[in-house]
């Protein structure tokens, strides 16, 4: 007896009270804390410490599972002073994260590991969500997050140490904190950066930080035996639902990892596996099926950490979980337990065309390297199977060995506004890991141009620096800009939180380049998720759709489901009955008190026309064209369209809602296929274009084709008013 008070105070107490919070530790952090020290990053700690005390920069490499994201923050946090000198304040340690889900996901788990409460000591900033306090000492935030807050705390003097994690995703803001943070460690000898990557490409980032040291935490891979298809698969996604009842009808116990690509096809897939193996009866153990992706709630994406199901007997058949996930399982999340992984070989990712302008997320094909880490999550705990839905000369083949850094395939109009915002003028000279295509940066420095945000000398407007606090695409912020010009501020505000919840800057997804299908595989479009659509009920769905549906154009019909969605008080069952996605709703009603809040600051004015009056959709019509006046298409004589400036053959796209083919419209979406869809569409006035934006249809700088002629009439009718006003008067 004593013996245990005795060890207390020899440390000073210190391994029973949480230094955080001052409580007692939990039974729960104790068990947690002995699976933590088994991780392979804590057989290095003090190698990592030693290295991070010796460097300013750091950079850490080691396979997926290592402990990378959970343990070396919280490492940090233990060994790094982070009071300030005036002792009033504490710094605080930011971990980035490319998406989203890891970045709750992650700090809700590193929250339990050290026993305090979530948003208190640890915390999560994504956009459109704050959880973090005064009292927040860890944040894990987007990598984009980071960027924000760059705009208003030019040398992140909040952070003592920034961890950029996930820095082999190369995301667009990964990137351009790279450049951002060398900088910045330069003005702050005090601040401390480790960058940390799951593939090798360690000497490429060594280059890039000065030679800075690098340290290799060996993973514990067992092996991981591959299969490949015979024959191209027709439909990858019955081919994966065919191999998961295949696995769990003959395979020894072990869980199932499925790669798919979106929330859709995700649920899809779920309902049908456990259709399928209900149909198998008792011959086959239980199976817990659990969905991932990025748009999921919080409480259902904790469901993947949760134990399969036990035997329905003893002795009796296995019982499974099966994860059916998109690439954010890839290496963004670890799930224990995994031994046999289904990679179709597809992953949504982003596609810049700068010739139209516009970026489309698209269904592509991964590169090896993404079907090497999809693998390697099989052989985790055990020795474990992959099985590449897709033949192995496909796989030698037509996969890219490397994903391609976003950068060098995104519309970098957003990223050249904030990197404005941040004060950053000569671009060229940047220093980018890999800078982007010398026409990407014009095409990008253009369009600001056009839209207002740069001057002609490439600096920063009163406008542009207004659109740059909007975290949306600089199309999207100058509409919400103007609105209140146009009268339809409140309009414009709900339509573009409709938007920005499917469309934009959804960066989330993506791991490789493939811009053209490879022999075998395909292309698949996306459908937003406003509407739902389910098998049994196609026909009252499109009914119901039709009800919200105006007749000019889709976003208006955006706008119709919103003010329904308010006039039904927000009812989860009237969504229901209605064919309407409440979660999406619900997170476009939080975008859009977000953005008011953003207009608030600028004093720009929240104000409506008058519903009854006949300028109401018009009006709003107006204000949209006033941000997209570089997306429209005009439509020929020979009954299809094409874009305005670099005449592109387009057709409208199934789904939208017009009742008519307009001569002119707006659109949101260009959808690259065998044909080439635009969606989201709204019809416009042609005599707008030139009252609107008469600096971008400037016909001495515009290419023969109809549109010109039918704008050169327009032109000549302005004209002819303005005579006749002058001699009225
Ligand atoms: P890395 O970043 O190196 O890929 P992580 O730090 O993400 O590794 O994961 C370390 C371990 O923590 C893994 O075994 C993972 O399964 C576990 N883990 C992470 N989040 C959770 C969670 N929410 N619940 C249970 N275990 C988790
Ligand atoms: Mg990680």
């Amino acid at each position: 007896p004593g013996g245990g008070a005795k060890k207390a105070k020899a440390n000073g107490g210190t391994d029973l009270i949480n230094r955080w919070n001052g409580k007692p530790y939990s039974q729960r952090y104790r068990d947690i804390l002995e699976k933590r020290k088994t991780l392979p990053v804590w057989h290095q700690k003090d190698e990592f410490l030693q290295a991070l005390k010796d460097n300013q920069t750091l950079i850490l490499v080691g396979e997926t599972g290592s402990g990378k994201t959970t343990q070396i923050p919280q490492f940090v946090l233990e060994a790094v002073d982070i009071e300030t000198p005036d002792k009033r304040r504490k710094m605080m340690i930011a971990c980035t994260q490319p998406r989203r889900v890891a970045a709750m996901s992650v700090s809700r788990r590193v929250a339990e590991e050290m026993d305090v409460n979530i948003g208190e000591e640890v915390g999560y900033s994504i956009r459109f969500e704050d959880c973090s306090s005064a009292r927040t000492v860890l944040k894990y935030l987007t990598d984009g997050m980071l960027l924000r807050e760059a705009m208003t705390d030019p040398l992140l003097e909040r952070y003592k140490v920034i961890v950029l994690d996930e820095a082999h995703e190369r995301t667009l803001a990964t990137d351009v904190l790279f450049g951002l943070l060398k900088e910045v460690l330069r003005n702050r000898p005090d601040l401390k950066l480790v960058v940390m990557s799951a593939t090798l490409e360690a000497e490429k980032f060594q280059g890039y930080f000065n030679g800075a040291p690098l340290m290799k935490v060996p993973g514990r891979l067992h092996p991981v035996e591959i299969f490949y298809t015979q024959e191209p698969e027709r439909d990858y996604l019955e081919a994966a639902i065919r191999t998961v009842v295949q696995i769990h009808m003959c395979e020894p116990s072990g869980d199932i990892l499925v790669f798919l690509t979106g929330e859709e096809e995700i649920e899809d897939a779920c309902r049908k596996i456990n259709k399928e193996v209900s149909n198998l009866g008792d011959q086959v153990g239980p199976v817990k099926v659990v969905p991932l992706y990025s748009t999921l709630p919080p409480a259902m994406q904790q469901k993947i950490f949760e134990p399969a199901p036990p035997p329905l007997k003893e002795g009796g058949p296995p019982g499974r979980k099966i994860v059916v996930s998109t690439n954010i399982a890839e290496t963004s999340l670890t799930i224990d337990g995994i031994v046999y992984v289904i990679d179709p070989g597809f992953a949504k990712q982003v596609v810049y065309n700068p010739r139209v302008r516009v970026e489309s997320l698209l269904v592509s094909p991964i590169s090896k390297a993404s079907a090497h880490q999809r693998s390697g999550r099989a052989g985790r705990t055990q020795p474990g199977k992959c099985f590449r839905l897709y033949t192995e000369k496909s796989f030698n083949n037509d996969l890219q060995p490397q994903t391609y850094p976003e950068i060098l395939r995104s519309n970098l109009a957003n990223t050249v506004l904030t990197l404005k915002k941040l004060g950053i003028d000569d671009l060229v000279h940047f220093d980018f890991m890999d800078p982007p295509a010398p026409e990407t940066l014009m095409r990008a420095l253009e369009v600001l141009n056009y839209l207002g945000a740069l001057d002609d000398d490439g600096n920063l407007t009163k406008l542009g620096e207004i659109m740059s606090e909007f975290p949306l695409d600089p199309q999207m912020s100058k509409m919400l800009v103007v609105s209140p010009e146009f009268n339809c501020s409140n309009e414009i505000l709900s339509i573009s939180a409709m938007l920005s919840g499917t469309l934009g800057s959804s960066h989330q997804q993506l791991s490789s380049l493939g811009s053209m299908p490879p022999v075998g595989m395909h292309h698949r479009i996306l459908i937003p998720n406003w509407f739902v659509r389910p098998r049994e009920a196609q026909k009252a769905a499109d009914e119901a759709k039709a009800r919200f549906g105006h007749i000019d154009g889709d976003h208006l019909t955006l706008l119709n489901v919103y003010h329904a969605y308010k006039q039904n008080n927000e009812d989860p069952s009237w969504c229901y009955d209605n064919f309407v996605n409440h979660r999406a709703l619900k997170s476009a009603d939080n975008v859009r008190q977000q953005l008011v809040r953003i207009m608030a600051r600028f004093n720009l004015k929240l104000c409506s026309s008058d519903f009854n009056s006949r300028d109401y959709y018009v009006n709003i019509r107006k204000a949209m064209l006033a941000g997209n006046f570089m997306q429209v298409a005009h439509l020929e004589r020979t009954g299809h369209y094409l874009t305005v400036k670099d005449n592109q053959v387009v057709h409208l796209h199934p789904s939208n809602c017009l009742d008519h083919k307009p001569e002119w419209v707006i659109y949101n979406e260009y959808v690259l296929t065998s044909r080439n869809f635009i969606r989201t569409v709204t019809d416009i006035r042609g005599e707008w274009l030139v009252d609107i934006a008469p600096h971008y249809y400037d016909l001495s700088n515009f290419p023969q084709c109809e549109a010109k002629r039918v704008l050169e009439r327009l032109y000549k009718k302005r004209e002819k008013e303005k005579e006749e006003a002058r001699s009225r008067k």
